[in-house]
């Protein structure tokens, strides 16, 4: 949980709202307030404070499903798909002990792979994708995740999403910033796009985010989107950005 500062106490609104989760009223007038500390929307003041605040809630984020190297890391993002962390992490627990190369997924029996990964759901796509892509990095990439989007995107069911994951958490190296459901959701909440497409997304952030901070950028969002700042009712009172944040689906 995001420890709430002294000061964030001091400058929280003390604007009444209604319940305005899906409201498509205006924005409340709190903006003009907050802008006049640091900034609004993508103000250079703002994003700053932004990721000063997030690392300051989550210094240790990292990527959650559990991998021991970039082959796995894409095994298991591919497997993430409209499925929760845990629920991967606890299907390759074993799925990595039976498979433990690009080759042994590629050559896999495709029956058997579906009922072993049954419980992600969508498992009849996550099989052909898994088994296209060990083929493709076996037979193009010398058995080895290659190590840039431009060819990782070349894998069949591999987008940009799976691609920053991979390349980020994996290799440690900053191609983009992960775009995922709760990046999404928070990046506009922080009113730093406006955005809802992923791809104009992550354009956006890239602009304002430095190069440096993508990688611990992206997983500190997913963090807060999980713990704090959830989809349907946001925890606002347990917020460390609840000052500089005026999305008009806050609770307080
Ligand atoms: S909506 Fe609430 S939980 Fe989300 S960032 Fe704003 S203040 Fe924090």
């Amino acid at each position: 949980m995001a420890p709430k500062t002294k000061s964030s106490k001091k400058s929280a609104p003390t604007v009444k709202r209604k319940s305005v989760i899906g409201s498509t009223a205006k924005k409340p007038k709190i903006e003009a307030k907050v802008a006049k500390k640091v900034g609004a929307g993508t103000d250079p003041k703002r994003v700053t404070a932004i990721l000063q605040k997030l690392d300051q809630a989550y210094p240790e984020a990292t990527c959650e499903l559990k991998h021991e190297n970039p082959f796995q890391l894409l095994i298991s993002t591919i497997l993430s798909a409209q499925c929760t962390d845990v629920r991967v992490n606890e299907v390759t627990k074993t799925l990595y002990q039976k498979y433990k190369t690009p080759k042994d997924f590629a050559y896999a029996n495709p029956s058997e792979l579906e009922q072993e990964i049954r419980p992600t759901g969508f498992f009849r796509n996550k099989t052909k994708s898994i088994m296209g892509a060990s083929k493709g990095i076996l037979e193009n990439f010398h058995g080895e995740v290659p190590k840039t989007m431009e060819e990782i995107l070349t894998l069949p069911g591999v987008a940009r999403k799976t691609g920053n994951v991979v390349l980020g958490s994996g290799y440690g190296i900053a191609s983009g910033v992960v775009v995922d459901t709760h990046v999404i959701r928070l990046s506009r909440r922080l009113d730093l796009t406006k955005n809802e497409d992923p791809k104009k997304i992550e354009q956006d952030l890239i602009k304002i985010i430095p190069q440096d901070h993508w990688i611990k950028f992206s997983h500190q969002l997913i963090w807060h989107g999980r713990r704090v700042c959830i989809a349907r009712k946001p925890r606002c009172i347990d917020c460390n950005l609840e000052s500089i944040c005026y999305s008009k689906d806050k609770t307080i």
